[in-house]
């Protein structure tokens, strides 16, 4: 598998990156996990407009998934006046009425699903294209999924957002490599079931084996820094800030 960064900003994009978005690709299959601000735009430097077989959308706030009203558009209203086919979308309850509403206010109630076939997640197991992906509840104000993604005998784990939680130490057992957000900073914001911070992603990866751990999801008023030797404080595999274009080999 490789891993790709498009966007790993939290909460709101950077200077320097858009919102979540993360690019996996294996067999010439192209899955693209969250589509947050700025995403689309980062997208085009790492595959074209149209090359995604699927997109997985780990829950509805915003900044992971509101450039999906700006790729429909793109698909729906093609300059050549054709229409894109249909390409799988993954997403918790709701996904297709929440980007409909988003998009428009008196918005046709179809035409989200001409050109994306939603799929509702729920706590399973499933393939997509060549992927085995297992998807878990996290602990976030709204339904939010985990998942971790096969391929090959390697594992891939993104957190999406969350709080502490048991169901991300199992999506991250023993992960190759495990994308996880540290929206907030050890000792300075503490709000159950929201974020997690530099150290609590160390430690969920410790407590899950994981052999890789990438931080994510900063927000631009976070030191990034602080959170990363939090991590490493309490990690001994190596630890890695995301940054966009940043890509790994799994
Ligand atoms: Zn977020
Ligand atoms: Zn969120």
């Amino acid at each position: 598998m490789k891993l790709t960064v498009v966007g790993c900003s939290g909460s709101f994009p950077s200077a320097e990156s858009a919102c979540s978005s993360y690019l996996v690709e294996a067999d010439g299959f192209r899955l693209l996990l969250d589509m947050g601000n700025g995403a689309l735009g980062e997208l085009q430097r790492h595959c074209g407009l149209y090359d995604l077989d699927a997109i997985f959308l780990s829950h509805l706030h915003a900044d992971h998934c509101i450039d999906m009203c700006a790729y429909f558009v793109a698909r729906y209203y093609r300059h050549d006046g054709g229409r894109c086919d249909p390409i799988p979308v993954y997403g918790p309850e709701g996904t297709e009425h929440r980007l409909t509403t988003a998009y428009a206010d008196t918005p046709t109630a179809s035409s989200m699903s001409e050109v994306f076939d939603f799929h509702t997640v729920k706590p399973s197991t499933f393939e997509i294209g060549p992927f085995t992906v297992h998807t878990e509840r996290v602990a976030h104000p709204v339904e939010a999924y985990g998942i971790r993604v096969e391929h090959g005998g390697r594992v891939l784990t993104y957190s999406g957002d969350t709080g502490v939680t048991p169901a991300l130490d199992e999506l991250a057992r023993d992960a190759d490599l495990f994308l996880c957000e540290a929206a907030f900073t050890h000792g300075k914001e503490n709000i159950p079931d929201l974020h997690l911070n530099g150290r609590e992603a160390g430690e969920t990866a410790a407590r899950a084996g994981a052999r890789r751990l990438v931080l994510t999801h900063i927000p631009p008023w976070t030191d990034p820094q602080v959170n990363l030797t939090d991590a490493r404080t309490v990690f001994d595999g190596p630890v890695d800030l995301a940054a966009p274009s940043l890509s790994y080999e799994i």
